[in-house]
Order: structure tokens, then C-alpha cells, then sequence
């Protein structure tokens, strides 16, 4: 195990001797999770469950679409041929011999000399081969004659078989995200169910004496779980749910027997969070490394330095690996780690993107942001006339600065700061 780091993200905002003490580089981390971890089992879901997740296998038409030639305008179904000769000055004149509905078609032929009435999405009727739109036709008052002053070409407001989709056509990749117009092709191919990845089922253990569900007034020296709503929200985001959750005290007899209930649990990925760092009632570390191997823990990251990673081991013989998040208690150390490890690891199992899912905006810095190098800055900002405000100085238990910040950049490993002025990606929050 790589172990380093300060003791505990300081809530003053004065976090800031990680670097003297080194930690594990995230960026280093990131690259041996993105190997080990893999998309999760495909299962199948029915059309109304489809949107948003993540396709496992590719979806081949199997029916072209539309499946029948049918009309796109509102008129007249004919035989062009008819029409070849129709002028201005010597309008072409057919015999209205039926109509044509959506879902009631016309079952005789257009024969050559008659035309059909015809409704936009009713098929095409044997024989026609175009279709004039209503507006450029002339009808007699006894509505047994059509008029027409010009020529139509052949398929003229007609949509073809075929002609959006050919059958055997790849019309989605697998790994694509499905968006509500995927689905509706999918319906409209005749497809009610189709393969997806499994949803990341995560587990979340929070320990601290001092917390209280969401909800419930806290008592003298308590405070409200603040992290929990925000994690499972997050988690959602990312395409997982938060299917368990355990809050209990700092105590290491009671945190193994919780984790071994863990480990029983149909989850994908555990998550702590609190008790991470190195004080004396900080069991969590001990513990993960107790139960599998604690492959780092410390990482060079203001504000979240109390972050690790773990795999634990079930299942006899030891076969399961479960990889598990340690995450800060701070709740701004606790966004942070997990906007950049544990949000990583869920959306890889969801079979979505390692990348961070914020869009991104460059922006002038209104102010210098300094970092220590060699460690990974995560700085709040605001917008402020066209320039990025950095929020420096709130520390990691700031709920408020989160509130009031547009978005963060980061300051990766290699930067010492940026000077005023600089352009900077800034990650937005919306
Ligand atoms: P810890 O990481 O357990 O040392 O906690 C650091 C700080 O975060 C302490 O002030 C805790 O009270 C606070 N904290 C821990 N867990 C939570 C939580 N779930 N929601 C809000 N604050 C928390
Ligand atoms: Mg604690």
C-alpha cells in the first residue's frame, strides 16, 4: 500500500502541508483503476426503462422502417406518367376514384386516368408512384375530377420502404447512451427490450457519532448527514444507485461487522465515508486493509488528502473483489473525492465515461491561484464579468461555497498556479 498524506483535511481551509508530506498522485491511481475495472453484465430492459443507460450490444434493424411506401403530404396519389403533359394552359385532368387513410388504406389500383385522395401517413396505393400536395390541385365541385397544371416527378411525396432504415442497418453502437429519440427508433422498429449494462448497485458506509439522518434534528454536538443525500444523488448522476447504507460510530468492532454485512450485500461498489484519515478514532483505513488490500490511501489532493482506495476480498476462496472509495467526512473533501475517483469507478461499471461529466468553459482568471506543486488542486470558482473568481480559502467543510461557486478547475500536479489573467477550463456545476 502507498500510504501518505496529512492527517485530516482541515476545515479552516489551511489544508495546505500535504506536499511536504508528499501522497499518493491521483492521476498515477486513476491509470491502474482504469485497467482493473470493468463494465458491468448486460441484462435486458423494456423500452420505458431504456433511456439514459448504456447499450451493451449493437441494435441491427431488423425490419425496415417505414415498412410500407406511404405518403408525406396531404393529396393526391397518381401515376406520374399521367401527368407528363400537364401545363398551365392545359391542365392534365384525372377521375377521383377512392381515398386513402392512415390505417384504412385504398385496396384497389390506381389505374392510369384515375387518382386517389390521400392522407398524409396512409400507404401507397397500388399502382401510384407519387403523391401532389393538395394545394396544387384543382378539384371539380362535384368532386368527381383533379386538376393538375404541371408535371410530378416519380416518388414525389412518397417515403419509401426503407428509406429512413434498411433492414439488417447497425442503427445504434453498443456503449451508447440511450437518448429518448433512441428509443423511439427502437419502438418504432418493432424492438420493446434491448440489452443494457447493469446498473452499478453501490453501498455506502458513513461513520461519525455525531451524525444524523437527513431530517432528523441533531441534538447538542450532532450534526445532520449531510453527504449522504449529496452522494446519492451524485451516484445517480453517474447512472449507479445507492442501494445500502449504514451509518454508524467511530468503533472498529462494529465498522468490520458492518463491512462483512457489506460484503454480503448485491453491490458493485462500496463506499465509506468520514473516519478516513489518521486520528485515533479513524478506523476505516485499518479496517478496508483488514478486510483486502488498502492500495492507497493519502492522496496528493486539496482539499481531500483522507482518500483511498481498496479492494476487498469475499466470497470464499476469497474470489470477489469489491472495490471501495474511502471518502472524507468534509463534505467538500468528500465532493471532491468523489467528482474524481469514486464518480470515475461508477460510471466505468455503467459502462459511461472515465472522463468528468461537467461541461466546460475557458475562462480568464480574475485572480492568481497558487498550488504546491506535485500536488493536485481543486479550486472553487465563480463567474464573475466574463472572468473565473477563484473561491480560495474556504476550506473543506464549506456547504456554502459550493453554493455559491459556478464550477471548479483544477490545478494538476505539474502546475505551481496559474498568474491573473490566465485562461483556465473551468468544470461548470450545472
Ligand atoms: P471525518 O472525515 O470523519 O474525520 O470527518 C471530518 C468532518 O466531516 C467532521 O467535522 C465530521 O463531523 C464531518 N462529517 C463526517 N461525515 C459527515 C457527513 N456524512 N455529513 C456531513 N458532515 C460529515
Ligand atoms: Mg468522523
Amino acid at each position: 500500500m502507498t500510504k501518505l498524506g496529512k492527517d485530516k483535511d482541515d476545515a479552516t481551509g489551511q489544508e495546505g502541508q500535504l506536499s511536504s508530506r508528499g501522497g499518493v498522485c491521483l492521476s498515477n491511481l486513476l491509470v491502474t483503476l482504469e485497467q482493473r475495472l470493468s463494465v458491468l453484465s448486460a441484462e435486458e430492459v423494456v423500452w420505458d426503462q431504456a433511456v439514459g443507460r448504456v447499450l451493451a450490444e449493437p441494435v441491427v434493424a431488423s425490419s425496415p422502417l417505414p415498412a410500407f411506401a406511404r405518403a408525406a403530404m396531404d393529396g393526391f396519389a397518381v401515376q406520374s406518367t399521367d401527368l407528363a403533359e400537364a401545363t398551365a394552359e392545359r391542365p392534365c385532368c384525372l377521375r377521383i376514384t377512392g381515398k386513402a387513410y392512415p390505417a384504412r388504406p385504398y385496396l384497389g389500383e390506381v389505374a392510369k386516368g384515375t387518382a386517389i385522395r390521400i392522407m398524409t401517413g396512409a400507404p401507397i396505393p397500388v399502382g401510384a408512384d407519387a403523391v401532389v400536395m393538395l394545394e396544387d390541385c384543382e378539384v371539380s365541385p362535384d368532386n368527381q375530377w383533379v386538376y393538375f397544371r404541371r408535371p410530378v416527378a416519380p416518388g414525389r411525396h412518397v417515403i419509401a420502404v426503407g428509406e429512413d432504415v434498411a433492414q439488417g442497418q447497425l442503427v445504434l453502437q453498443a456503449g451508447r447512451r440511450l437518448r429518448p429519440s433512441d428509443v423511439a427508433l427502437l419502438v418504432a422498429l418493432g424492438l420493446s427490450r434491448c440489452r443494457v449494462v447493469r446498473c452499478p448497485r453501490v453501498g455506502l458506509i458513513l461513520t461519525g457519532p455525531e451524525l444524523v439522518p437527513p431530517g432528523c434534528p441533531p441534538a447538542v454536538g450532532q450534526i445532520v448527514d449531510s453527504n449522504s443525500p449529496m452522494l446519492a444523488a451524485l451516484i445517480d448522476r453517474d447512472g449507479g444507485r445507492l442501494v445500502w447504507l449504514q451509518r454508524l460510530p467511530d468503533e472498529r468492532q462494529q465498522l468490520l461487522a458492518v463491512v462483512q454485512q457489506a460484503l454480503q450485500q448485491e453491490i458493485d461498489l462500496l463506499l465509506f465515508c468520514g473516519g478516513s484519515s489518521r486520528g485515533d478514532e479513524d478506523f476505516v483505513p485499518q479496517v478496508a486493509a483488514a478486510c483486502g488490500e488498502l492500495v492507497a490511501h493519502g492522496l496528493a489532493l486539496k482539499p481531500g488528502a483522507p482518500t483511498g482506495f481498496a479492494w476487498l476480498f469475499s466470497g470464499p476462496p476469497m474470489t470477489r473483489r469489491l472495490p471501495a472509495v474511502l471518502l472524507p467526512g468534509n463534505p467538500v473533501a468528500c465532493l471532491v473525492a468523489y467528482e474524481l475517483l469514486a464518480g470515475r469507478i461508477v460510471r466505468r461499471l455503467a459502462g459511461r465515461s472515465w472522463e468528468l461529466p461537467h461541461r466546460r468553459r475557458v475562462l480568464p482568471l480574475r485572480d492568481p491561484v497558487v498550488s504546491q506543486p506535485g500536488r493536485l488542486d481543486w479550486v472553487r470558482v465563480r463567474f464573475e464579468q466574463g472572468r473565473a473568481v477563484p473561491l480560495l480559502g474556504r476550506g473543506a467543510s464549506s456547504l456554502f461555497s459550493l453554493a455559491e461557486a459556478d464550477g471548479f478547475l483544477l490545478v494538476p500536479e505539474n502546475v505551481a498556479g496559474y498568474s491573473a489573467e490566465t485562461p483556465v477550463e473551468v468544470y461548470l456545476f450545472d
